[in-house]
């Protein structure tokens, strides 16, 4: 399929500094964009679908650093208390009542849920993850998906994430990649966390884009704490913890000395963390070092109570910092939502208006995450060469009436109701904000069908 989307508003996001195209063409031919440019400069070849892009605002598709997709099972199903409680007493019990089938419906909603956001990417850490890679290509996102691994049931957990990456790693023309995920330090021990690093290392030599480790990171002050409580339980079952390891200062000065944060034959991490709220000073210096790549969650982290990541600090650093929304449980899987939010929180906190701008906000949902995921050569960013991940925003709303920039708009302005088309790999996905070759009714029926088992 060629097309080209004629007269847009157009966000590139490729310059460092705010920019955009005020009527611009965009030409895509078999899912690469072929040009891209002011319309007066553009040519669009014969035969090219002409897509009239007056009154829209174009974006690249927006990326989920980090989330959990089938949770969209427990949308607030517990609320209003801390992150220990909610785990514990709330979503790991339901989640032990999950199926397969339960696990696809629920990843199934949440893609949908994303495409119609403008979001085409979802970095998934969940459980029997074969199933949310199957959901994600049949609606046509992009994800990168992982198997969550914890101490009591690593042996499986192993297992799956080999089948997972042998099935579905670079599968469906590369839309779906496999990360390698253990949970958290506190509640995978030095064994585990060391296995995945060794396995980790091992797919280095046979893939050019190897699986990357996506793990939960300091998201409380607690953390170390909890890491310190595992460490005697861990003890007591006869795992040898090296007195080093007990001495650290925190969570990510406890994965460095384990070894865990770089591959061995290089000294950039290849480690996505998510959250990275409570850190000390010297573990700012490590994550700068290391390069480690920030997931940012600012509305979980604020629905939980863990706290409020330093990311002016980490942005000045050069940390990459994408973000991410966290399970639907806690929130929609809404970019633009996290993007605002994360253009607020820092103003608001360091009495600081300059802070976090709309365009670094932007940056974030699209070409930084980008850059968290390793995927950065093909999407996060309209520019010739890359794969057309496109969204299309339309401005003829009250709210939206009138505009001088279109990326103040899409920050302060935008509702992500207010997408209307979304492209992945020049595939249309969404048209005029409905989704394409998928029942919605039939799954919304399916999903409240299901959910009763969750009550009992
Ligand atoms: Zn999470």
């Amino acid at each position: 399929m060629a097309f080209a989307i004629k007269n847009a508003f157009i966000i590139p996001m490729t310059s460092n500094n705010s920019m955009f195209i005020k009527s611009g063409t965009i030409t895509v031919e078999d899912g690469t964009i072929t040009d891209i440019g002011p319309s007066e400069k553009i040519e669009i070849p014969r035969g090219f679908d002409v897509i009239d892009g007056t009154n829209k605002i174009v974006i690249p598709g927006m990326i989920n650093c980090h989330t959990h997709a089938a949770m969209t099972l427990f949308r607030n199903y517990a609320d209003d208390v801390p992150l220990k409680e909610w785990l514990e007493k709330y979503i790991w019990p339901a989640e032990a009542k999950l199926t397969p089938e339960l696990i696809y419906l629920g990843a199934k909603l949440a893609a949908i849920e994303a495409a119609r956001f403008g979001v085409t990417v979802l970095n998934s850490m969940y459980l029997t993850e074969k199933m949310e890679a199957k959901a994600f290509s049949e609606v046509g996102i992009r994800g990168l998906v992982g198997e969550g691994i914890f101490s009591w049931i690593a042996d499986k957990a192993f297992q799956r994430t080999k089948e997972l990456i042998e099935t579905w790693h670079h599968a469906e023309d590369d839309l779906i990649r496999v990360s390698i995920d253990p949970h958290a330090p506190y509640t995978c021990d030095p064994e585990v966390l060391q296995k995945v690093r060794e396995l980790t290392n091992n797919y280095r030599e046979k893939y050019e884009k190897p699986p990357l480790i996506h793990i939960h990171l300091a998201e409380t002050k607690d953390e170390w704490k909890n890491i310190q409580a595992s460490m005697e339980k861990w003890e007591t079952n006869g795992i040898a913890i090296k007195e080093e390891l007990k001495n650290a200062e925190g969570p990510v000065d406890y994965l460095n000395k384990l070894g865990f944060l770089t591959p061995n034959d290089t000294d950039e991490s290849d480690v996505i963390a998510a959250h990275v709220v409570a850190v000390t000073a010297k573990e700012k210096k490590i994550l700068a070092e290391k390069k480690v790549r920030i997931a940012h969650n600012p509305i979980s982290n604020l629905k939980l109570g863990s706290g409020i990541a330093p990311v002016p600090e980490y942005l000045k650093m050069n940390i990459p910092v994408g973000l991410g929304t966290d399970g639907p449980t806690l929130t929609p899987l809404d970019m633009i939502e996290s993007a605002k939010m994360v253009a607020l929180l820092f103003k608001g906190l360091h009495n600081n208006p300059t802070l976090i701008t709309a365009y670094d906000a932007l940056k974030m949902a699209t070409i930084d995450a980008a850059r968290v995921l390793g995927w950065n050569d093909k999407i996060g960013s309209l520019e010739k060469g890359k794969d057309a991940d496109i969204v299309l925003i339309d401005l003829k709303k009250p709210h939206l009436t009138p505009i001088f920039n279109p990326i103040s708009h899409v920050i302060y302005s935008v509702r992500s109701s207010d997408v209307s088309d979304v492209f992945v790999k020049g595939k249309k996905i969404v048209e005029n904000g409905t989704i394409l070759n998928i029942s919605v009714e039939d799954l919304l029926e399916k999903v409240n069908q299901n959910i009763s088992i969750f009550l009992e």
